[in-house]
């Protein structure tokens, strides 16, 4: 197994850590890439793990990870428990949720809560890799409380003006929301899509892929350009 020393671990919205990892080698991954983390809660003989996908672009060393607890949750409970100096075992970097050439004109991500976290790394990397590519990223979130890397993403499209970043509160439970409400898939229904010209990338829960997908369809996306992860 591959080892890595925690550097930080903070919270970033409610139920969300962001974590800060160093190896003790050199660490090499493609953007979109996912780590297998070893569960080390001593709960039974038989080793556990879990995928989590990386947030940050390769460095060579270091590595960020975006967990959200969910309730009862064996391992994103343990690791978000984590203290810092603490270290993990992993395998990996593994899986082919990355971005495949040639690339289209416009690429369209869809991320739901924590399936935005391989999505930032593949648009943090294109964007200072000087891609020229049209790219539009939906993000969804439930509730006010739970928005994190909101500023992030504007800043990178402030930046760069080939990156278009839309949020959108699925319930925002306060008028103080002034942003877009609703689901991905229905605001993604909404959109002008150009079929031949766009390839797609989504993560999150599959509920939410299956419907997408359905919906890129109807747009006439080839199945070929609609590529996603699915994190249950
Ligand atoms: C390729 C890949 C990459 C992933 N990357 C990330 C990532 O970057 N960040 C991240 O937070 N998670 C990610 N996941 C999900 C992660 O691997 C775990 O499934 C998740 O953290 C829950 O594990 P757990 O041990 O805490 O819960 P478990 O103890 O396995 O499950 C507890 C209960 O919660 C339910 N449950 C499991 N997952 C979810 C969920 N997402 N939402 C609601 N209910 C759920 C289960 O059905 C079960 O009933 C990824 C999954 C895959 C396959």
């Amino acid at each position: 197994l591959n080892k890595a020393k925690l550097i930080s671990n903070r919270k970033i919205a409610e139920h969300t850590f962001e974590l800060s990892c160093e190896t003790d080698s050199q660490f090499n991954f493609i953007p979109g890439q996912y780590i297998s983390i070893k569960i080390d809660d001593k709960k039974s003989e038989i080793p556990c793990f879990r995928a989590y996908s990386i947030s940050s672009i390769p460095d060579g060393k270091t590595f960020q990870l975006c967990i959200k607890t969910i309730e009862n949750g064996r391992g994103s409970n343990w690791i978000s428990a984590l203290a810092e100096g603490s270290e993990i075992k992993f395998m990996g970097p593994m899986g082919d949720f990355t971005l495949k050439s040639p690339l289209l004109k416009n690429i369209l991500f869809l991320a739901v809560g924590s399936g935005i976290t391989p999505i930032k790394s593949i648009i943090e990397s294109e964007l200072k890799n000087g891609s020229r590519q049209n790219m539009h990223l939906i993000f969804g979130i439930r509730h006010i409380k739970g928005i994190f890397y909101k500023d992030f993403f504007k800043d990178l499209a402030k930046k760069y003006k080939n990156f278009e970043f839309t949020l959108a509160l699925t319930q925002p439970e306060s008028s103080d929301w002034k942003g877009k409400t609703g689901r991905t898939t229905e605001i993604l229904k909404t959109m002008d899509i150009d079929p031949k010209n766009t390839s797609v990338y989504m993560c999150g829960l599959k509920e939410m892929i299956v419907d997408a997908k359905k919906a890129l369809i109807e747009k006439d996306v080839p199945k070929e350009n609609i590529f996603f992860e699915n994190f249950n």
